[in-house]
């Protein structure tokens, strides 16, 4: 005898009372048959219900010719009426995503003609993928029909026609499908050949919010999420612009034009403290006039700091110039610059010493290493001999 599926006759419903007419043992647990369930099965893209049959939890549920098969944790007794649960949050979140799904995909059809090929619920966000492209402008649009279609809270019908009935009935399809095809219509909006479960209304969707688009083979992939995901993560973006405003002191539909003020402020900064450093380097360089050999440490330098101190020193000193810039604690950058002769050998030797890594090309040797400066001291004191 043929499963009743509940779920096609009541989309809602969430509990339900079944008889056991089969329980085998298999090797994850226990392959449940019953004569009616509101478990829906994974298919057409959708994932399948969890929840309990009793006492035993569902782990997995699969269609099996005309039975459907409930992997349960524990054994059933055939003949007994068992109680089933269905883990309403995650079903219902689902048929969100796929609703709202429906709704966009027959939207880009009626504008574009374009098919849905590609559609994947995942943890967080939903992939719908489209064979052809979608300019950035006709999104929002898009996505605020999707929202007037949610609003208008219209009756999602899903029904099998006749066989007499089916070629006159329009509906979206990826190929030609034998009788019988059921049909997901929601009016106005879309009519779908579709085998999975649906929201009863538009309006249970929520709301719609498409993340992003990307080109994806010769169409374009959408990111996007219904219902209690959309909700859920226009929240998390909510607090992240409260942050930022509160962090800028902007208000909170200005924080774009805020953070645009002040990376500009950081990029003059930059520029005028570049300004103040190549002044202070040569200031540094000119004490060091035709001094030969020169080992110096500077404070606080950003490793192009450093080359460029070595560089000054380096331009006058009439030897080596060896810059440092760090703590004995955590580290020193540092960069070897000689006009006239090579320094991947010290520099070479320098790192090797100290756990170090760098590199460069002849006359000049970047990199960092750990060391203290007594050691450095000791270490170029040797070298210079
Ligand atoms: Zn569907």
């Amino acid at each position: 005898m043929e499963v009743r599926k509940l779920y096609y006759e009541d989309s809602l419903l969430r509990e339900f009372t079944a008889t056991v007419v089969a329980c085998n043992p298999c090797e994850k647990g226990y392959y449940v048959n019953l004569d009616a369930t509101a478990f829906y099965p994974e298919g057409g893209g959708q994932a399948c219900d969890l929840g309990k049959l009793g006492d035993a939890n569902v782990l997995d549920v699969q269609e099996t010719g005309e039975q459907i098969a409930h992997l349960c944790d524990k054994p059933l007794a055939v003949g007994s009426t068992v109680t089933g649960i269905i883990d309403w949050e995650r079903r219902f979140d689902l048929m969100q995503q796929h609703a709202g799904e429906h709704i966009l995909s027959g939207l880009v059809h009626k504008k574009f003609g374009y098919h849905n090929v590609g559609f994947h619920v995942g943890k967080e966000v939903m992939e719908v993928d489209f064979d052809g492209p979608i300019p950035a402008n006709a999104l929002e649009e898009l996505e605020a029909q999707a929202n007037r279609a949610v609003w208008e809270n219209v009756p999602i019908h899903c029904f099998v026609p006749s066989p007499e009935a089916l070629p006159k009935v329009e509906y979206r399809t990826k190929k030609a499908l034998p009788w019988p095809v059921r049909i997901v219509e929601i009016p106005g909006y879309d009519s779908c050949a579709c085998c999975g479960v649906h929201t009863a209304t538009t309006g249970q969707i929520g709301l719609i919010k498409i993340l992003s688009c990307v080109k994806f083979h010769q169409g374009v992939r959408l990111e996007m999420v219904c219902g209690k995901r959309a909700y859920d993560y226009l929240c998390r973006i909510f607090d992240q612009n409260r942050q930022i405003a509160q962090l800028l002191s902007a208000k909170m539909p200005e924080t774009a034009e805020a953070v645009r003020k002040t990376a500009q402020q950081l990029a003059s900064e930059k520029i005028r403290c570049a300004t103040f450093e190549k002044k202070l380097f040569s200031a540094i360089a000119e004490n060091y006039k035709n001094q030969g050999n020169i080992l110096h440490f500077a404070e606080d330098l950003t490793s192009s700091g450093v080359r460029e101190l070595a560089d000054a020193i380096a331009a006058v000193c009439g030897g080596t110039a060896a810059v440092f810039s760090g703590t004995d604690e955590l580290g020193y950058a540092m960069c070897l610059i000689c006009k006239d002769a090579d320094v991947k050998e010290l520099g070479t030797a320098l790192t090797k010493a100290f756990n170090g890594r760098g590199g460069g090309k002849p006359g000049s040797f970047q990199g960092s290493l750990s060391a203290t400066r007594q050691q450095l001291h000791k270490f170029f004191a040797d070298a210079y001999k």
